[in-house]
């Protein structure tokens, strides 16, 4: 390979003490040469640079502890275990093990000196650590401290930190002088960003004196530095694919759009201007025999999906096939409903591939797809699926991107239509992202921009309350409901956890129930079947029930026009778009919605600028741009929905501000250093791009 250092060598082997059993468990943390352990980075630090006095140990604080055993003994109280209490002269300390062998216990003696390692946290008899880390001294031992902050290697089975610490050792002293870097002399200047062997080098062994919470908060310049390099690679390895895809081909889908003037003839409403330009887009590319590779934007309710069924007749028409993909089966249900109610009367045959399909079921829908009388395909990542052959698949589409990785999408397209064709690409996103961030993130992709709401919306209206006044709130509803209108009740992820998102809102809903027993109130949550889900949603839908508690199941695209009553609970644990998404749920219809955003007081910082920010405005663009201003260090609820790519240190909202200098960076290095730029994703984003190459 060009460019590769030809000195380090390419075989983990290389390593003293690493033979094949040992290479198979690094390959399992994606370290397949010696380079990757260099950039396997520690997930967080331990500071084992200095002795604590049990004295001013803390609940809750890491430390180290030297201290002399004052007793041992094994405990039977609820669980066996083994104390042993050692003190220091500022205080006692006991260290708990609930595993332990006869010859630990009988090491634990009294007058013993041992050094220890663990988390301080209060029990029965004052402060424990449980399972701490600890080694025996000799008499007149004076153990040594660590010299660094102690790195925290992601793990994997098999493969102990102190197993991993040793290699990466190595490799930083055989191999990081001989590592290139190929942004010297291109980095940003203000702030000043430190080379590639410094970042690398403080990462993985931090000076005592390091700030660990910018370093948690991912924000020191030895970060930014390797954030800006990874993002640099996605970046490279998005164009090089867009590259490619213009010398691949596609079926050309002029189509005279007979089909299509039916179908819109049906629809009962004309195209916004935004939907008839992104449409011309979309037709433009796909006449061309390469694939279209198109992402379309727009603020949710704009009416993308329409957008998309009008491509799709396209293909269809010339005897082709289309699959719709979606991130949930929630929302596949939805198009499955909106593309049979379109399509059918035009005789075109639509078929769901759910999870929730019986053997038989799928069997059927897979022969279905086989033969090609299935003509449009729904579902979720099930679409790609081994063993599922389409019979001429020429155009994907993909819904609410964010969700889903570049690599799925590029597993979609391995299912083209007959021989070398690829299939063309439709992507939407209702995530409105600033433009130099997805110039950087959608480098594969052309866009469109749908910037208006069809007509005859009125804008939400968006108010902020404490819980207290919760009977506020649930007054309104009733008075919604006597109007024939319906209410959403979002109860968020507090915790990250499934199970506790739907307790709340199991507690929520027998709360509403008793407070309005006169209304039919449903629930829907992550943890029911999607059955169960979709009957629930159609009830609402239909308007047997009235109001429907919820958890953030129904974020995206769930579309019911006669609701106009969004409740958030919780909103100031929220992210903005999160919340912009929630509310993006009402205000579909002709009456005005109103949109409550309940927090429990105080209400402070970020969170009581980003409620003001939807108080503000609608626009989700604005929102966007709000979004990546305010998010600050620690600001972690709301980044789940960021993952589009598997990134290692770059965060792509906190790291926003990079976008333009990675723009610059790729320009320059393909113009200056091409033969850097296949290394370069190497190092970054590895096999994970091998589906570009098939
Ligand atoms: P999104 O962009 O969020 O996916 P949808 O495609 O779900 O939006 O559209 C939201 C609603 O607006 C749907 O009920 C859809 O039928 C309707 N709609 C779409 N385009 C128009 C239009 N041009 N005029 C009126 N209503 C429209
Ligand atoms: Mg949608």
């Amino acid at each position: 390979m060009s460019g590769a250092p030809a000195a380090i060598p390419e075989s983990l082997t290389a390593l003293r003490g690493v033979g094949p059993a040992l290479a198979e468990r690094l390959a399992r943390l994606g370290v397949n040469r010696p380079v990757d352990l260099l950039f396997l980075l520690p997930v967080r630090y331990e500071d084992r640079t200095r002795l604590t006095p049990i004295g001013a140990l803390a609940p809750g604080r890491r430390a180290v502890v030297e201290a002399e055993v004052a007793l041992t003994e094994v405990a039977f109280r609820r669980r066996r275990s083994l104390l042993c209490r050692v003190s220091d002269g500022t205080g006692q300390l006991t260290l708990r093990f609930f595993y332990f062998s006869k010859a630990q216990q009988d090491s634990l003696a009294r007058g013993v000196r041992l050094r220890c390692y663990g988390e301080a946290r209060s029990g029965p008899g004052g402060l424990e650590m449980v399972h701490p880390e600890y080694r025996l001294l000799a008499p007149d031992e004076q153990g040594a401290l660590e010299q660094t902050l102690t790195p925290i290697y992601p793990a994997t089975e098999g493969l102990q930190q102190f197993r991993l610490r040793p290699l990466i050792g190595q490799a930083l002293d055989r191999f990081l002088p001989l590592l290139p870097d190929w942004l010297e002399g291109e980095l940003p200047e203000e702030p000043a960003m430190p080379s590639l062997r410094e970042a690398l080098l403080y990462m993985h062994r931090p000076p005592p004196a390091a700030d660990l919470a910018q370093l948690a908060a991912g924000r020191h310049p030895c970060q930014r530095r390797l954030a800006l390099e990874e993002m640099l690679a996605h970046h490279l390895s998005l164009r090089r694919l867009r590259e490619r895809s213009r010398t691949e081909r596609a079926l050309p889908l002029p189509g005279d759009g007979a089909l299509r003037r039916r179908f819109l003839a049906s629809l009962g409403f004309s195209l916004t201007a935004g939907q008839c330009e992104a449409l011309a887009e979309i037709d433009a590319d796909l006449a061309q025999p390469h694939p279209m590779m198109r992402l379309v934007q727009g603020d949710v309710g704009c009416g993308k999906t329409v957008v998309a069924a009008a491509a799709a007749l396209q293909a269809v028409a010339q005897g082709h096939q289309v699959a719709v993909m979606a991130p949930t089966e929630l929302l596949t249900e939805q198009h499955r409903r909106s593309f049979t109610r379109w399509f059918e009367p035009l005789g075109v045959r639509v078929t769901w591939l759910s999870g929730s399909l019986g053997r038989r079921a799928r069997q059927q829908a897979y022969e279905a797809i086989g033969s090609g009388a299935a003509q449009v395909i729904i579902g979720t990542h099930a679409l790609f699926q081994e063993g599922l052959e389409y019979r001429s698949l020429a155009l994907m589409v993909v819904d609410e991107q964010h969700r889903f990785g570049v690599h799925q999408r590029l597993a979609l397209m391995q299912k083209g239509a007959a021989g070398a064709l690829r299939p063309h690409q439709l992507v939407m996103t209702a995530t409105p992202i600033p433009r130099t961030l997805a110039m950087t993130l959608y480098a594969d992709l052309d866009t469109s921009v749908i910037h208006e709401l069809p007509p005859g919306r009125t804008p939400v209206q968006t108010v902020a309350l404490p819980d207290r006044r919760r009977d506020e709130v649930i007054a309104r509803v009733r008075e919604a409901a006597r109007a024939g209108q319906r209410a959403y009740w979002v109860c968020p992820l507090i915790e990250d956890s499934d199970e506790l998102e739907s307790q709340a809102a199991q507690s929520m809903h027998a709360m509403l129930r008793e407070a309005l027993p006169e209304l039919a109130v449903g629930l829907i949550h992550g943890r029911m079947g999607s059955e169960d889900k979709e009957q629930v949603m159609r009830e609402f839908a239909g308007g047997r029930l009235q109001v429907l508690v919820a958890t953030t199941v129904i974020e995206v695209g769930v579309d019911v026009p006669e609701a106009t009553l969004m409740i958030i609970e919780n909103a100031e644990r929220m992210g903005l778009a999160q919340l912009h998404q929630l509310r993006g749920r009402v205000g579909r219809g002709t009456a005005t919605s109103t949109c409550v955003l309940l927090y429990q007081p105080p209400l402070e910082g970020v969170a009581r600028e980003r409620l003001a920010v939807l108080r503000e405005t609608g626009d989700g663009f604005v929102v966007a741009q709000k979004d990546l201003e305010l998010r600050g260090p620690g600001e972690v609820l709301g980044t789940r929905q960021t993952g589009l790519m598997q990134l290692r240190v770059a965060d792509l909202l906190r790291d926003a501000d990079l976008a333009a200098d990675v723009q610059r960076l790729g320009r320059s290095l393909l113009a200056h250093a091409p033969a850097s730029v296949e290394p370069l994703i190497q190092r970054w984003v590895g096999d994970a791009d091998r589906y570009g190459s098939v």
